[in-house]
Formats: structure tokens, C-alpha cells, sequence
């Protein structure tokens, strides 16, 4: 390989690691001194006008959550109380094509919510799959671009991801779900959503845990094959789209079952697999997912352009009796979310009716680009002359310690923390047969790509037998490489 230039930032100064970002302690919250983790995030967001870079491609419906019961043990956040009933909206997506790309390509699916409670807009930002490709922000646009074009030919290539998930094996539970029969969903009604991230929860009494969501299709789980996939991405490229506008138009109001498995605070230190880590489950037979009620869509939007592709989403949007976690790629996104928006729709991007809280808003954040709720006086805090005072009764359960040195560092392992087990116990216990010969055929057409070199198949062969022998030897097989 020709000798290889060292990464630096944008204004030429040799980046200390591609890989960490600067964390306290190996476990620790991120740190906004990190200028090259700031400057990646930042300059990855403002790439393209004025789609999305990732999930550019979605659709979306209004609806509500209906909770039915009582968890208030574990949060006072209002919309959760049982009874609540709370306006949502949901969107959609494909993370890599752009916003004119096949609804039913291979990919993961967003699984975005924005919940308009009476404490203000609560946003969980999920996936179709409980778990994630990396599990630091640092790589995260390296991630994405991997996935998108070249710089040459602007082609996409498996070559260059197969060149990333073999170079980051925490990705192999991701690839493994993205390879299966979930990685081409049917419709949008036929999946699963999850939080995927870990969540802090606090009661009223300020008593802490941890939370993972789950939301289980009432539709149940439905998949193409690769090739029904294929074939409806060039009969019918906006499948989804059609699909879930029509069945609301007809009546047809799909639903999901909210679940939530808790973690006693104290637990996540000791716990078998690092609770924070974005690669990971936690295993149901551990923590039992409990029901907690149910959410329903039915209203389309009226116009696309206002209600879904100005529609900002925010994982920093918490509302009492919820918090964050020091799982790293939360972390990230706590920034990375809202400065997309600033970059994509104008720093006033919360007044517009699809942002816009149910609740009055009184701020001193004030003027900027398109305004159309003018300030007020007084413009400045703390003042004499009958403004807003903030309530610091509010700031109460967010309250944890922790200590460290700085460093750039993986996360601490817990006794089963590894990057192959959890996808092991899917293909092993999980899988039916047929799923398992689809994978393994899904595997083998993807790394058959004409780009994807003779070298880059051996790795591919190697990934998967770390995974398990029997998948790999199959992967090997189909893609005609002889011996171990
Ligand atoms: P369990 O046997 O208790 O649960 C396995 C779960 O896997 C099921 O409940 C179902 O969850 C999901 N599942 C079923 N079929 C498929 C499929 N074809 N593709 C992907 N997921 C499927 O096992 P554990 O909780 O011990 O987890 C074992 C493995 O299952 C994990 O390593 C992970 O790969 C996978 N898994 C685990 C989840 C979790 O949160 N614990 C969630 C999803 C998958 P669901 O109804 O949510 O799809």
C-alpha cells in the first residue's frame, strides 16, 4: 500500500485519531473542547442543500400515543403517565439514497417521533433495528460516506463498504440485521421501531434508570425477498411512501405496541455488556420488555414539502422525568441533530407549524433568519421588568457523577462485551432456516458486486466467520473461495 497521508483537520493540523473522540474516562460524556469531533459533526451537516444528508429519502403520518399503564416508578415525564394521551407525528426513511432514491432498497430504516406533550416537543429519533454500525460520533460521517457516493465516478461502491465493516467490527450486529430480510421491509406498517439508544429515566422522587424503547408493529413483521425488493425499486419506487398514505386515506390506521425495558441506575456499571454501547442489545431474557400502550397513525400530512421535509427532529428534546446517557453516538447526536437543522431549514426552524411546540414558548433567543414570532421586550434575563424566570425545581433527576481522565479511548469492556457475540446468538438462536439462507444469499449478491475486489471477498469471508464458522463458510462458498 503507497504510504498514507496523515488525517488533519480543516485548517491543516495532524488529527490525534480517526477513531475517538475525546471522552472523561473511557465511559464518560463527550467534551465540546473536542474542536476536530466539533468540526467533522459541523462540516458533515452542512454538505449537501438542501436534502438530508442521511434519511434524506422518507414519508410520515400524524397520530397519538395512548399510555395504559402506570410507570410512574420510574418517570414523571407527563406524556408516559398512564391515561396520557399524546398528538405525534412519525417519519420514515432510507438512510443512504437521496430524497428521489427506491423506498425498498437494502437499508435501515428511520423511525423518527415527535411527541407534542404539554411539557413541550419530545423527540426519540430510532431505527428499525435495536442496534447501530459504530458506536462513536467520531466515525460516524465516515460511516455515511462510505455508504453514499465516490468522489471520481459518483457511484455508489460495495467495494468501500465492504472496506468500512470489515475495518470496524463493531458493525457486524448492524450488518448482520441490514442483511437479513429486515434490511428490505415490505412497508413501513410491517416494521419495528426502537429507541436504540439508552435513556435516562427519573421519577418524581428523583429515583434514576436506565431505558431502552421497543415499538412493536401490530401489522406483524413483513419482508421482501431481495429480489421482490429489486423489482418493485423499479416499478414502484415510492412503495412505502404509497403504501402508508393510502392505507390511512382508506382507513386503515396502523399501530404500535410501546414497550420499554428498565435498568436499575446501579446495575449498567456491572452489567455483562456495556448498557451505553450502541452496538449492543440487552437481551430480553435479561431485562423483560414490560407494555406501556400503544400509538396510532392516522392523519397524512397535507403538503410534503412543510410537514415532512421541514420536519426537525431533535434526540436533545427531553422533557422532565427523561435525560440522556453516556452512550457516545447520543452523545454525538444531542449536537448533531439540531445543527443539521440550523444548517438545513434556518436557526428559526421550531416556529414552523410541523416543529412548532403546543405549548407557549418564552425565550430570550431572538431575531435570525426568517423570523416570524418577533421578540418581545425585555430581551435579556435576569431583568426586573416582568420577563421569564427559569424553574430550577425542573433540574433534579439528570444528576449522576462521574470522573476521569481525558482521553481518546474505547469504551471500558464488560466481561461480554465483543463485537461478534450478539450477532452469534442472532444468526445461531434467532434465525429460522429460511432467514439463514437469505442472509447468507443476501451477503453473497452484495459482496458479488463487480467493484468488490478479490482481496476485499477474503475480508468479507473473514468478517463472517468471526460471526460464526458455519456463516462464514457459507459466505465463502457462495462467493466460490475455497478453504478456511
Ligand atoms: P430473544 O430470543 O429473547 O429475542 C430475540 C428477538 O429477536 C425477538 O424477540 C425478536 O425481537 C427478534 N427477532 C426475531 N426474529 C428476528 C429476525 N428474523 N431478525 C432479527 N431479529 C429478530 O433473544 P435476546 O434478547 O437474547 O437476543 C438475541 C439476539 O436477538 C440479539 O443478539 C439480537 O441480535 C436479536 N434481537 C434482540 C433484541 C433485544 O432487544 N433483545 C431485539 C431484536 C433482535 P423483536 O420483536 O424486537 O424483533
Amino acid at each position: 500500500m503507497t504510504e498514507r497521508p496523515t488525517t488533519t483537520t480543516n485548517a491543516g493540523i495532524a488529527a490525534p485519531s480517526d477513531e475517538f473522540s475525546q471522552s472523561v474516562g473511557p465511559d464518560g460524556p463527550l467534551l465540546l473542547q473536542d474542536h476536530y469531533l466539533i468540526q467533522k459533526m459541523a462540516h458533515f451537516n452542512r454538505e449537501r442543500v438542501p436534502e438530508r444528508v442521511v434519511h434524506a429519502k422518507g414519508g410520515g403520518a400524524y397520530g397519538h400515543l395512548q399510555i395504559t399503564e402506570d410507570v410512574s416508578q420510574f418517570t414523571k415525564a407527563k406524556l408516559f403517565q398512564k391515561g396520557a394521551r399524546t398528538d405525534m407525528l412519525l417519519r420514515f426513511s432510507t438512510v443512504a439514497g437521496e430524497l428521489g432514491s427506491a423506498d425498498t432498497a437494502r437499508d435501515p430504516r428511520g423511525f423518527a417521533m415527535k411527541f407534542y406533550t404539554e411539557e413541550g416537543n419530545y423527540d426519540l429519533v430510532g431505527n428499525n433495528t435495536p442496534v447501530f454500525f459504530v458506536r462513536d460520533p467520531q466515525k460516524f460521517s465516515d460511516f455515511i460516506h462510505s455508504q453514499k457516493r465516490r468522489s471520481d465516478t459518483h457511484l455508489r461502491d460495495n467495494n468501500m463498504q465492504w472496506d468500512f465493516w470489515t475495518g470496524s467490527p463493531e458493525s457486524a450486529h448492524q450488518v448482520t440485521f441490514l442483511m437479513s430480510d429486515r434490511g428490505t421491509p415490505s412497508t413501513w406498517r410491517n416494521v419495528n421501531g426502537y429507541g436504540s439508544h439508552t435513556f435516562l429515566w427519573y421519577n418524581a422522587g428523583g429515583e434514576k434508570f436506565w431505558v431502552k424503547y421497543h415499538f412493536k408493529t401490530d401489522q406483524g413483521i413483513k419482508n421482501l425477498t431481495a429480489a421482490e425488493a429489486d423489482a418493485l425499486a423499479s416499478s414502484d419506487p415510492d412503495h412505502h411512501i404509497r403504501d402508508l398514505s393510502s392505507a390511512i386515506a382508506a382507513g386503515d390506521h396502523p399501530s404500535w405496541t410501546v414497550q420499554i425495558q428498565i435498568m436499575q441506575f446501579e446495575d449498567a456499571a456491572d452489567y455483562r455488556f456495556n448498557p451505553f454501547d450502541l452496538t449492543k442489545v440487552w437481551p430480553h431474557g435479561d431485562y423483560p420488555p414490560i407494555n406501556i400502550g400503544k400509538f396510532t397513525l392516522n392523519r397524512n400530512p397535507e403538503n410534503y414539502f412543510a410537514e415532512i421535509e421541514q420536519s426537525a427532529f431533535e434526540p436533545a428534546n427531553f422533557v422532565p422525568g427523561i435525560g440522556s446517557s453516556p452512550d457516545k453516538m447520543l452523545q454525538g447526536r444531542l449536537f448533531s441533530y439540531p445543527d443539521t437543522h440550523r444548517y438545513r431549514i434556518g436557526p428559526n426552524y421550531l416556529q414552523l407549524p410541523v416543529n412548532r411546540p403546543k405549548v407557549p414558548v418564552h425565550t430570550y433567543n431572538k431575531d435570525g433568519a426568517m423570523t416570524y414570532v418577533n421578540s418581545t421586550d425585555p430581551v435579556y434575563a435576569p431583568n426586573t421588568v416582568g420577563g421569564p424566570v427559569a424553574d430550577p425545581s425542573l433540574w433534579g433527576g439528570e444528576v449522576y457523577g462521574v470522573a476521569g481522565e481525558i482521553v481518546r479511548s474505547a469504551y471500558t469492556l464488560h466481561s461480554e462485551d465483543d463485537d461478534y457475540g450478539q450477532p452469534r446468538a442472532l444468526w445461531e438462536k434467532v434465525l429460522s432456516d429460511t432467514d439463514k439462507e437469505h442472509l447468507v444469499s443476501n451477503i453473497v449478491g452484495h459482496a458479488s458486486n463487480p467493484a468488490v475486489t478479490a482481496e476485499m471477498k477474503l475480508r468479507v469471508v473473514e468478517y463472517w466467520r468471526n460471526v460464526a464458522k458455519d456463516l462464514g463458510d457459507r459466505v465463502a462458498s457462495g462467493l466460490g473461495i475455497n478453504g478456511s
